[in-house]
């Protein structure tokens, strides 16, 4: 049921996003599923790629989850009243010079991917007269975070600076594990098996959404999906096993017939080829909606695909309405911008890009709905 104030909302936005939350949770049960006996964590930073961090860690919790990772300190420090103690919050990030001991008093636990950042978390501990818990990165084929081998086996033969710290897991990155015949995979796997060999005991972490489609040797203790979670194809060019978890139903707000030859849009680069009906939607690059669809991407009125014609504006965006009935089409009748029949990856596609970039381009003025995504048991989220 809708309060009130909800339902005015959603009668006055431009479009509606809906978000699955059982969606999700099926999702997570699929992947859990995959790895057998290794852990299977959730990511959540970028607000939950877009779809509301704080809604969906609870769901995710309550399907089953207890590792929960965010890029930022202040994403941790947003999540983390919104999870039952038992879950752990990592921050892939790590610290900023000066910010350990915040982490140390939210409980939340770093990624170190530096030995600046060793030094930062190890100093803390040595002051507090404990050790503090972290996951050590190494870099296995990213050249983005992490120590380098060399760096971890200087670490490992000279230092007692990682006495101070309680190593949770040593974690890596693969850097094409969608395309699963990509030569970058073994190499990974290789070097990372270097790495473990130098921190013999420490429990192990690889795999994201497209590396659990690898296999178990991936897999190790933990892994790592968002993408997957909320419904990204997590092997490129296969058929893919996630349910829709996102659902955008733009509204119309005018209807109109256009002569042959008259421009649409901005910059006149689509020309009626014949007489043509045009729909008028009120989404747009403010909104997300990529500017690259302009001319390419297509809505739904169901099963009606009406094609995107001319630039996407800020605001707005023009549909080929000309082969929906009359009957359907009346302000505020919805189209989908994303859908049952142009879900994310698609969409994705006509722009040029990858899922990931639409789901965390989402904009801020959609009515936002949020179904299902209690517990199976009925017990309270949290
Ligand atoms: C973003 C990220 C993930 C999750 O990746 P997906 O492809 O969305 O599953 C896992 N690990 C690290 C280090 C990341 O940066």
């Amino acid at each position: 049921m809708l309060t009130e104030d909800q339902r005015w909302s959603q009668e006055r936005s431009g479009a509606v996003l809906t978000i699955d939350l059982a969606a999700v949770q099926a999702n997570y049960r699929l992947l859990a599923g995959r790895v057998g006996a290794s852990a299977c964590g959730a990511v959540l930073k970028a607000h939950g790629y877009g779809l509301g961090a704080t809604y969906l860690a609870p769901a995710i919790f309550a399907a089953g989850c207890r590792h929960f990772f965010v890029a930022h300190l202040d994403e941790g420090l947003e999540l983390r009243p919104h999870l039952d103690a038992s879950a752990t919050i990592y921050v892939l990030h790590g610290p900023f010079p000066g910010t350990e001991e915040v982490f140390a008093e939210h409980g939340l636990i770093p990624v170190l991917n530096s030995i600046e950042q060793i030094n930062g978390w190890a100093g803390l501990a040595e002051r507090r007269g404990a050790r503090l818990p972290a996951i050590l990165q190494v870099d296995t084929g990213m050249s983005r975070f992490g120590l380098s081998l060399d760096d971890l086996e200087r670490l490992v033969t000279t230092g007692s600076r990682l006495e101070r710290i309680a190593l949770r897991y040593l974690m890596s990155h693969l850097a094409c594990a969608d395309e699963p015949a990509h030569p970058a995979n073994a190499e990974q796997l290789a070097q990372f098996g270097a790495a473990r060999r130098l921190l013999p005991g420490i429990p192990a972490s690889l795999a994201a959404s497209s590396g659990i489609f690898l296999g178990p040797r991936f897999h190790f203790d933990l892994v790592r999906p968002g993408a997957a979670l909320y419904g990204v194809a997590p092997v490129t060019g296969a058929a893919n096993p996630m349910r829709q978890v996102v659902r955008l139903q733009g509204k119309i707000l005018q209807i109109r017939w256009i002569p042959e030859g008259a421009p649409v849009g901005y910059g006149g680069t689509y020309r009626a080829p014949a007489c043509r009906r045009i729909a008028t939607v009120p989404v747009g690059y403010a909104d997300g909606f990529l500017r690259s669809a302009g001319d390419r991407g297509s809505a739904f009125l169901d099963e009606i695909e009406l094609p995107i014609v001319g630039r996407i504006s800020m605001d707005s965006i023009t549909l080929d309405a000309t082969d929906a009935p009359e009957e359907r089409l009346c302000p505020g009748a919805t189209v989908d911008l994303i859908g049952p029949r142009n879900p994310i990856d698609a969409v994705a596609r006509a722009a040029g890009t990858i899922g990931y970039e639409i789901l965390t381009s989402l904009g801020r003025r959609y009515h936002r709905r949020y179904l299902g995504g209690e517990p199976d048991n009925g017990a309270p989220w949290r």
